[in-house]
């Protein structure tokens, strides 16, 4: 029988876990969760109610059959919940571990063979019949047809720009979610970053220190826009301006597309036709040239990201009373330098004007977004993946080189077939794969596959115009 391990515990490892346990035509399926919390991750394991989800209760689902799940598990626990709410991330948590327990009681009056290993995987080796060992760090080894890689984002590196004074005085945080423990309430808190990790960061920073004044800075001084209070109905023009953007070649045409759109609809509000993009995303970025994703990268990440990663409108109503009381400034400014030991300095230079400036801060927090940068990674399992050309990094470092469904492309240019990744892994084909939506459909794909056996396939993949490295 055909046996299957994936590593990984967050929400994707549990979606794929979740879906091959109800397929039949495979053998043992083995998960190796990293001893985390069930399906948590960083995402779901915050307990701050503060911390929303971005998508409405309605669009949360776990798996993609059954997205109505989530919805039916949070009215259960909490009164008073609608489709359209945006609700706490940590009861997202806790309907992923209760829906995984549900899929392995099933599984075991079934019959089904599964393995739940707690340690982290350390190594993955090839062996020369195309199978695949993998090494825990308890010593224990996995052999397995096929192994899928949900190993989430890379841990934070810090930015170029830090001294190696600020980062041994203690007071520049790399990690966002590991915020310090601090003697003194911080007069001054500067966070790098306006996305969406940087408003989760001000928001917990704003009610644990009420006196605290926050600065934000990133290049753009772009917050996330905010998601409206009801969800809104489908713009009647969607279908030709999907047409439309799929005949275009590269970002600024599309982007020439879009604003034509608004023009012919302009009763239509732009988060909806944004939205309505949403199933050819994918394939809207696989047309591009390396090329053309280096200049969207370059040109119009930032305004992308701050449109298609909203804020609930709970939050954004927080942020805005945080400026309206003068308690939170936000600058688009370049980070130059953060330097100094007692108390930290960010040395910008401002967007607008071009004039450098220095902002003191008693912390300074770096919430920069994913990092998915594996060819400077310090992740053991990465690092030797690479090292021994089983996987080889994407040429824009957005996550491993693979093919559109998921399949890893080795050193030699190849997809063997027996190696997959999902989630964040993937930004460098697929561009939006990491939020919840996204990340249910690809599961259910990944697991036909891996079902059929067509995961065994090899493959040439066609190389993106541009792309220098080694075929
Ligand atoms: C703060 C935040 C808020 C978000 N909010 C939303 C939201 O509201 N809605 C939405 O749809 N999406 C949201 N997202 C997107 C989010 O990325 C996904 O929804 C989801 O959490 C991604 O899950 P994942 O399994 O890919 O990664 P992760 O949750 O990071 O899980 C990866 C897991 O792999 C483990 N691991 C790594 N290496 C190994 C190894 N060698 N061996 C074993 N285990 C290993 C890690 O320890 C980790 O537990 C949010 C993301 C963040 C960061």
């Amino acid at each position: 029988m055909y046996n299957i391990a994936i590593i990984g515990g967050g929400a994707a490892g549990s979606a794929v876990f979740g879906e091959l346990l109800q397929a039949t035509a495979v053998g043992t399926v083995h998960w190796v969760t990293g001893g985390q919390a069930t399906g948590r991750g960083i995402a779901y394991a915050t307990d701050n109610e503060q911390h929303l989800l971005n998508v409405r209760a309605s669009g949360m689902g776990l798996f993609a059959e059954h997205e109505e799940q989530f919805l039916q598990h949070a009215m259960r626990h909490r009164a008073g919940v609608s489709g359209a709410d945006f609700l706490p991330r940590g009861l997202f948590g806790d309907f992923i571990e209760a829906q995984i327990q549900g899929r392995m009681e099933e599984a075991r009056i079934r019959g089904r063979h599964f393995q739940v290993h707690e340690p982290s995987a350390e190594r993955i080796q090839a062996l020369p019949d195309g199978s695949l060992v993998v090494q825990l760090a308890s010593g224990h080894r996995i052999q397995a047809h096929s192994v899928v890689l949900a190993l989430g984002a890379l841990s934070p590196r810090p930015l170029r720009a830090v001294t190696q004074r600020a980062l041994a005085s203690g007071r520049y945080v790399v990690d966002p979610w590991r915020p310090p423990e601090l003697e003194n309430a911080p007069r001054r808190y500067v966070v790098i970053g306006t996305g969406l990790t940087a408003v989760d960061t001000l928001l917990s920073a704003a009610s644990r220190w009420p006196h605290a004044e926050l600065v934000a800075v990133s290049r753009h001084g772009q917050l996330p826009f905010r998601h409206p209070v009801e969800p809104l109905a489908p713009c009647p023009h969607q279908a030709r301006l999907n047409a439309r953007l799929l005949a275009c070649h590269g970002p600024l045409a599309m982007l020439r597309q879009f604003r034509r759109a608004m023009h012919e609809a302009p009763t239509s509000d732009w988060r909806s036709l944004l939205d309505g993009m949403r199933p050819i995303n994918a394939r809207l970025w696989q047309s591009m040239t390396l090329e053309q994703r280096r200049q969207f990268l370059h040109r119009l990440r930032w305004l992308w990201e701050a449109g298609r990663h909203r804020m609930a409108p709970g939050s954004a109503d927080a942020i805005q009373r945080l400026i309206d009381n003068k308690r939170l400034q936000v600058h688009a400014a370049r980070v130059l330098k953060v330097d100094g030991e007692d108390n930290l300095q960010v040395h910008v230079r401002h967007r607008a004007t071009q004039v450098h400036s220095t902002l003191p801060a008693d912390v300074v927090v770096q919430a920069t977004g994913l990092d998915t940068t594996v060819g400077y990674t310090r992740h053991p399992l990465l690092s030797q993946l690479i090292e021994d050309g089983l996987v080889r990094a994407d040429p824009l470092q957005l996550g491993l080189a693979a093919l559109p469904n998921g399949a890893l492309i080795n050193a030699q240019g190849r997809a063997m077939g027996r190696l997959y990744a999902i989630g964040s892994l993937l930004r460098g084909s697929q561009w939006e794969c990491t939020a919840m939506p996204e990340i249910r459909v690809a599961a259910k794909a990944l697991a036909g596959a891996l079902q059929s056996g067509q995961s065994q396939d090899t493959v040439n993949p066609p190389h993106l115009a541009g792309d220098a490295s080694p075929a």
